[in-house]
């Protein structure tokens, strides 16, 4: 167990997502694969080995604290692995057709986490593995949506100068953890394939959604994406106690309408939303409800969870 202590990213927040999967039907109606943890070499796309060798022995260690934010417990890295084998496994099953669509209800986060090191409560960058993983299938183009209050730093650090995974990240500004400026547009080839949307903190839900729907609709327009990888945190609520904008858990139902509907009309609807932040025990459950009942609104079957 990644026992975070008095953390805001705490255990309670996986165990009350739980309990919602099950109250609202969601585990009797999608398909629950078995849990596998991720592979060294899997990490190793995007995680260098000397950071893979210290969190290791962080974690063996029970070390505690290991950067500002960042709490290690002796179980942390077999719940990292467990969350970076799920993104895997559900990029290979949508990337093969198995299924369409998954949601992977996994902690800690990992937007923030570079290739060298954890940042902000991340360990492992779930999102930018699964993109690797997906290269590695042979896609060319994976277009990754953040639509966490923070800024995805260690996602875009990945990708900065590779053209072939697009990014879009609509995030509070000027806030944690300060990059995400309207400017940064990647590097080299890559440049254009990268796009921020900072927004002040009296943002509207309804201008937020607009602003991240029509960008990222102009961007897939343009890049046309093999697969769409979501970023999914729900930390822009109004009452989270680390981030809040002004989103409703309803905001989160449209949300997930519009990203599904975004998919297959660019990439035969194969979407992986994994989870990312989202503070608030009570509110946070209720958001990926809202968020669930948006993708899967009118699929009869067979979506992954
Ligand atoms: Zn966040």
């Amino acid at each position: 167990m990644h026992d975070t202590g008095s953390h805001p990213e705490c255990v309670a927040r996986i165990l009350r997502v739980n309990e919602m999967l099950h109250r609202s039907g969601w585990v009797e109606r999608c398909k629950t694969p078995e849990w596998k943890l991720a592979t060294r070499e899997e990490c190793l796309r995007n995680h260098s080995p000397d950071y893979l060798d210290k969190l290791q022995s962080w974690c063996k260690d029970d070390a505690g604290r290991i950067e500002v934010d960042t709490v290690v417990s002796a179980g942390s890295w077999q719940a990292a692995s467990y969350g970076a084998g799920a993104v895997c496994d559900a990029v290979r099953r949508v990337v093969a057709g198995e299924d369409k669509t998954a949601f992977c209800a996994i902690r800690p986060p990992g937007h923030h986490a570079m290739p060298q090191s954890a940042m902000g409560f991340c360990l492992l960058n779930n999102v930018a593995i699964s993109a690797l993983t997906a290269r590695s299938l042979g896609l060319d183009r994976v277009l990754i949506v953040d639509w966490d209050v923070h800024h995805g730093n260690g996602t875009q650090a990945t990708f900065w100068e590779d053209p072939s995974v697009a990014f879009i990240s609509i995030h509070r500004f000027p806030f944690y953890p300060g990059t995400g400026k309207e400017e940064e547009t990647g590097a080299g080839k890559a440049i254009g394939t990268k796009v921020n949307l900072p927004v002040p903190a009296s943002t509207t839900a309804k201008d937020f959604l607009a602003k991240l729907m029509q960008s990222t609709e102009k961007l897939a327009s343009s890049f046309k994406p093999q697969l769409i990888l979501l970023s999914a945190g729900f930390d822009a609520h109004r009452a989270d106690p680390v981030g809040g904008l002004s989103l409703e858990a309803e905001d989160y139902e449209s949300a997930g309408k519009w990203i599904r509907q975004l998919a297959q009309s660019t990439c035969e609807g194969k979407l992986v939303s994994i989870l990312e932040g989202g503070y608030h025990l009570t509110h946070m459950p209720e958001c990926v409800d809202a968020h669930l009942r948006g993708i899967y609104a009118g699929e009869q079957k067979d979506p992954s969870v």
